[in-house]
Parts: structure tokens; sequence; C-alpha cells
């Protein structure tokens, strides 16, 4: 049977043993100051190495050196690993338990080496010890360290199991097989076992390196995104002074403290001392002439030097234009890195001067109006009412003077009156900060009782809260009031009698309406019968004096035909005006009677004109007639409108003495619209506002009143009004006129 020389073997396992020593120590070495528990991984691989040294110098020296000493050394190394990797992960545990079974252990040893050599003894005592202790590791490994190294040490682990499961098959393999005496004349079995544990004792030393190669790298890692998230923060808090130095609204100057040269400056500066960035850098101070004392700097100087800082000094400033500026400066010594510095900080403080003096100016003014108003003003403590001032307005009001009052209570005095308008008072204050126009009684100093309007409001002197108040006398101002209270009770009293006699006159003027509205029906009553029965004898004159003028009676002398000529024409007016008498009358009296036809327009027209145009063919004008093709049905009264424009063409004709007379018919949407223009004498603006009047005809001092009634246009206007439509007219004096009648025809 083929079989290793177990010497040979052991050979090799010291030289791997002391290989896998080198790397270990270097390992140990190089990171023995950032983990602890290295030194024991080294120290448990030099016992290993010593184990092999003294088992492979059996025979050579003692066998309690080469069995019990080297088996206790190998059982005591993996102990010293425990530890050891106890410390690197830090889980620190106690192993009393195992130097006592380390004893036991190398009793049992010596037993079997020297009083009663047993080779399998041994081989099963050191093989419950490895298995006994690699367990121990597996559990640290896998149970007791945190869950997050679990997987940097999950191969060292996987070795100590096996490590365990080796030793329990040896011990397996040993007890069904025995072996001989001598290890190194024991079989293949063995030798493979010594070969697995040099094996594992690589994989070992491999796991271990990795172990912390792994270890090295998270904390590495780890300490870079430290190292990245310190850089951020002092990035930030950098671009935060930076940011700082350049927004804040004062002036900054860093200067180096060895040679007084300015090393920044920032926004705040450029703006008080108005030099740019660039000209104030790499210059002192001193060669920008900024201090306009030059005592300032010395002084600024010498406790910057004696204290270290400067605080709140004032100073003043030349600016690059000559501008002197009122400053407060404080300074402070600040180290960067090796160098020393100076930053001076220097506020402006010519606003705040400003603003003082606008304080000072407020306060004279504040003055000046306590002490001239003519009303009563003083300031009273909020809490007790005790006086703090009160003016010269305030003695003539009340009586008392300030030196009187001042430091003691209006409650003490008794001023007020009803002591319930002062709680009024403070209530409104406490509420709102503010009361106005409160009205409250007060007493005098010799007893008489003020009637007072007073206004308040709550103000702050050194912490404290006052009251500011402005009391004025309104005792005439009451009897004012009074006064006017009486003469409105007499107005209205007169008002009430008045009212009673413009009742009792309308009611006087009604009745006269209606005695009025009778007698004008009985008055065109008897026009209209007036007029009926003259219609009758005057057609007969007419007729008669008609039948004369054309010879029918037999031939007239030239004179007897004037005559007769002129009884005809008196006629014929004299009907005309009792025509339109009684259709005026009998519109006044409500008795016109509208109807309501349809009927053609456009023949209507024409027919009026055709009537008419011998009459202006006479006068030799042009009579024009325009009719829109949208004209056509009208429902209207057709015989009074015929009325309406026989009046108003035979009118245009009539005044017209040249020139031409239209007719124009149009209708919009809800209309129809008919003008009469004329190129004749036209009306002046004076008469334009009566020609619609009763018997109104305009006077001409040429030939004075036309012929005529002077009642055509006021007939027309009130029957197109009881036709639902309206008559205006334009007219230019001398150039004409035009009449137009709108009636209402809904599309
Ligand atoms: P008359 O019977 O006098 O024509 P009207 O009432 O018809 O009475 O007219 C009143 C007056 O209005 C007339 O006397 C005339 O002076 C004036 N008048 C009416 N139509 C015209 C017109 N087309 N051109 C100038 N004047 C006119």
């Amino acid at each position: 049977m083929v079989s290793l020389d177990f010497r040979t073997v052991f050979t090799g396992h010291l030289l791997s043993t002391a290989l896998c020593a080198v790397v270990l120590t270097s390992l140990w070495l190089k990171n023995r100051e950032r983990s602890d528990g290295l030194g024991f991984w080294v120290a448990n691989i030099a016992l290993q190495l010593a184990a092999s040294l003294l088992i492979l110098l059996r025979g050579f020296v003692p066998d309690l050196l080469s069995m019990a000493v080297a088996s206790t050394l190998v059982v005591g190394g993996i102990v010293l690993l425990l530890m050891g990797l106890e410390r690197y992960l830090d889980v620190p545990g106690k192993h009393y338990h195992n130097y006592a079974y380390l004893v036991v252990f190398f009793a049992v040893h010596a037993y079997f080496s020297v009083v009663q050599p047993n080779l399998l003894a041994r081989n099963v005592n050191s093989s419950v010890g490895i298995g006994f202790l690699s367990l121990q590791i597996v559990w640290l490994l896998v149970r007791r360290v945190s869950a997050d190294a679990r997987a940097d040490v999950r191969m060292t682990s996987a070795i100590f199991g096996a490590y365990a499961f080796l030793s329990g098959a040896r011990i397996a393999v040993d007890l069904l097989v025995p072996a001989g005496e001598d290890l190194f004349h024991s079989g293949l079995w063995d030798t493979l076992v010594i070969l697995g544990y040099q094996m594992l004792q690589i994989g070992l030393t491999l796991s271990l390196v990795l172990l912390v190669t792994r270890i090295l790298r998270t904390a590495l890692e780890s300490d870079i995104a430290q190292r990245i998230q310190a850089e951020n923060a002092l990035r930030l808090s950098e671009q935060k002074f930076s940011a700082a130095f350049e927004n804040i609204p004062d002036a900054l100057v860093l200067t180096s403290l060895a040679d007084g040269l300015i090393i920044d400056v920032n926004h705040g500066f450029t703006r008080i001392s108005e030099y740019t960035q660039a000209e104030a850098v790499g210059k002192t101070t001193r060669d920008l002439q900024l201090w306009a004392e030059a005592s300032d700097r010395s002084h600024l100087v010498d406790v910057l030097q004696k204290t270290g800082e400067a605080v709140g000094f004032e100073a003043v400033f030349r600016s690059k234009s000559g501008r002197l500026v009122e400053a407060v400066v404080s300074a402070a010594k600040i180290v960067i890195g090796e160098e020393q510095f100076i930053l001076t900080v220097i506020h402006d403080a010519t606003a705040s001067k400003l603003a003082q003096a606008a304080v000072a100016r407020s306060e004279a003014k504040f003055a000046t109006a306590f002490h001239t108003s003519p009303d009563a003003v003083n300031i009273n403590r909020l809490e007790d009412g005790v006086y703090l001032d009160v003016n010269e307005g305030f003695t003539k009001l009340t009586g008392y003077t300030a030196a009187e009052v001042v430091g003691v209570s209006s409650v003490d005095i008794h001023i007020w009156d009803n002591p319930a308008d002062r709680e009024r008072l403070v209530a409104g204050l406490v509420a709102d900060g503010v009361v106005n126009n409160l009205e409250a009684s007060f007493k005098g100093k010799d007893g008489s009782v003020i009637v007072a309007l007073m206004s308040a409001r709550i103000i702050e002197i050194d912490g404290e809260q006052y009251i500011l108040s402005v009391t004025r006398d309104i005792a005439d101002r009451l009897a004012a009031e009074e006064e006017i209270l009486r003469l409105n009770d007499d107005l209205e009293r007169r008002v009430r009698e008045r009212t009673g006699e413009l009742t009792t006159a309308n009611e006087e003027l009604l009745e006269a309406n209606t005695r009025l509205d009778e007698a004008t029906r009985a008055k065109s009553d008897f026009l209209a019968s007036m007029s009926h029965e003259l219609r009758t004898p005057l057609n007969s004159i007419i007729g008669f004096s008609d039948i004369l003028i054309r010879g029918m009676a037999g031939e007239l002398e030239p004179e007897q035909q004037k005559q007769i000529g002129m009884i005809n024409a008196s006629g014929k007016y004299l009907l005309e005006l009792i025509n339109e008498v009684l259709d005026l009358s009998a519109i006044e009296a409500g008795r016109m009677h509208i109807e309501s036809v349809v009927f053609d327009v456009p023949a209507l027209v024409t027919a009026v004109a055709e009537s008419l145009a011998p009459l202006a063919a006479e006068k030799g004008l042009t009579l024009g007639v325009e009719i829109s093709p949208a004209v056509a049905m009208l429902v209207s009264d057709r015989v009074r409108l015929e009325q309406v424009l026989y009046n108003l063409l035979g009118n245009a004709i009539k005044f017209t003495d040249a020139g031409s007379v239209r007719v124009d018919v149009r209708r919009s949407t809800d209309e129809m619209v008919f003008s009469f223009t004329d190129t004749g004498r036209g009306i002046s603006q004076r008469d334009l506002t009566h020609i619609f009047d009763e018997f109104y005809q305009v006077k001409r001092h040429d030939i004075g009143k036309s012929k005529g009634t002077g009642l055509g246009l006021t007939v027309s206007k009130r029957l197109v009004e009881l036709l639902g439509g309206s008559i205006d007219v334009e007219s230019v004096h001398g150039a004409g006129s035009t009449f137009t009648v709108r009636l209402p025809a809904p599309g």
C-alpha cells in the first residue's frame, strides 16, 4: 500500500505553517495600530510552528515535549486564535474554562505519552481538543458577532466548521480502525488527516487575510464617506462665512498683522469707503488715508496689542471722494493657519446719528405741542393714574397746576366726577391701545363740573405704560347743540303749519281745475255746435258766390266779379278756420274718433302730392316725391293722416317762393317716416319753439301775418300724437325747413 512518508508530510506541514506565519506576521505588522487581536493570531501560528517542530523532532527530544507539549501548543494556539478573533471583532469573552481544559488536555496527553503510551488515546484527545475549540470559534463567528460582521467572517467560520468535522471524522475512523503505536508509521488515513489540517491552515490564513482586507475596505469606505462629509461641511461653512463676510452691511477689512497690508475687504467696505476691492487689497489703511484722524488708528492698535481685541471705538473715516463717515469700529486678532491677522469691522453710524437727530427733533416738536396746546394734555401712569406731566391747558381747564398733581394719582384728587369714566377709558385703552372722543365729566379744583371730550392713547416710557390724553372742554359745543335742537323744533313746527296751508291750497286748486275742465268742455261743446251752425250758411255763401263768379247767373261787371271773388275767398278762409277750430275742440274734448284701417301709403302720398301739384306749379316750384320701396301698407287712420300730409305739404308750398318742395317717405324697423323739405323762407329759432302753439303765426316784417289760421300745425301735431307718433321740425332761417312725421309701424 502506497503511504506517504509521515516525516515528509510533517516537513511540508512545517513549511506551510512557516509560510502562514510569515503572511500573518506581515498582516499584523501592517495593521496592528488599526486593529486589535492580530497579535494573538500571530501568537497562534507561532505556537503551531513550534508544535510542528517538536513533532518533527520526535525521537530527538523527550516524548513529553514531542507529544504532550506539542499537542497542547496546537490546542492552546487555537485558544489564542479564538481570543484574537474576539478582540478583532470586538466581542469580548471569558476563557477560564479553556485554561482549565488546557491543563486537563496536557495531563491526559502526558499520561498517554509517558505513563501509558497510547497513540489512539492521544489522537482522540487531540481531535477532541481541536474539535472542541473549533466549535467555539464557529459559535463565535455564527452566533456571537453582530449581523453586519457575519458576512465578513463567513469563510473563516466555514473553515473552523471543517476543522470540527475533520476532527470528528478522525475520532470515528481511529476508533473503528485502530492504528499502530508510532505516529510516523501510522497509515494513509492519518496522513490524509494531517494534509487536511494543513490545507485548512492555509485556507484559514487566507480567510484571515481576506477578513482583515474586507474589514479594512469597509472602514476605508466609511472613512472616505466621513471625509467627504467633513469636506462638504467645511465647504458649506466656508461658503456661509464668505457669504456672511460679503453680505454683512458693515465694512469688514482683513489685514495682515505683520505688515498691515489689506488681505481682503467686503462689499460693505467698498460701499462705505468707495474704494474697489482691487484698489484696497495689498495696501495699508494708511496708504488709502482711510483714518481721518491718525490718532484714532494708533489708539485702536494700542488696545488691540494689549488685549487682543478692541470693541466699539468711535472713529471718523475718509472715503475715496473725501466724504467723512462717522463710524463705530471693532477689531480682533485672528489666526488663520500659521499666520496672524486683524479683522476690523467698521459700522457706518451716520444713519443712526441722523436717526438720533430725528428723534431729538421729534421730541422737541412733541414738547412744543405739549406745552402750547390749548387743550388739556396730561400723561398718567396706566397702572394707577399717577400724573407724570400736565400742560398749561390742563391747569386752565381744571385749576390744578403741574406742581400740584405730578406724582399724585388722578384718583386721589377725585378729578373724575364719575369714576366709571376712568374705568371706561382704561378698558378701551387696554383693548385697542387708543380711545377717541370719550365724553367724560371732571371735577375742577374749585369743585365745578367740567364736561369734556377726551382722546387718549397708550405710550411707553422707559418700559412702563402711560396714558397720553388730550381733553377739550365741550360746554360751548353742548350749548350750541342745544340751540340747534331748539331751532330744529321751531323749524319742524313751521313746516307743519305751512304743510297744512299748502294742503288747503291744493284742494282749492283741484276744485278750480275740475271747474276749468268743465268750462273747457262747455266751450268745446259750444264751439262744435256753433261751427256746425256756421258751416251750413257758409257753404251756401261759397257755393253761390262760385256760381256768380263763373257767370252762371249772368255776366258780371269786372268790379262785381272782384267783390264776389273776395266774398268767395273770405268764405273759404272762414270755412277752413271753422274746420280747424272744430277739429281742435274735438281733440281737446277727447271726442276725436281715431280709426284703425289698412291702407296703401304710396297711393295716399301720391294722391296728396298730385292734388297740391297745381299750387306748386302756379308758384313755379319743383315738387318731388320720393317713396322708398320698403314703404307699403300701414295700419292707422287714413283720413287723419291725409289731413296732416295736406297741411304740411300745403305749408311747404305756401311758405316757399322759389326752388323746390320734396316729400320723402321711408320706413325703419318700427316706424314710417314722412319728411317735407322745402327751400322756402325757413323759421327763426325763436319762432321754432312756438309754431305748434294755437293761432301762432310767424310775423314777417315785409308782409305781416301770412294768410292762414295759425291752427294747421297745432291740429297736425295733436292728430299725429293721437295716432301714436310725433312731429318735429328743423329749419334754417332763410334757407328752408324740414317737417318730419313719424308714425309707429311695427315690422
Ligand atoms: P298757418 O295757417 O298760418 O299756416 P300753421 O299752424 O300751419 O298756420 O303755421 C304756423 C306758422 O308756421 C305759419 O304762419 C308759418 O309762419 C310757419 N310755417 C309753417 N310751415 C312753414 C314752412 N314750411 N316754412 C316756413 N314757415 C312755416
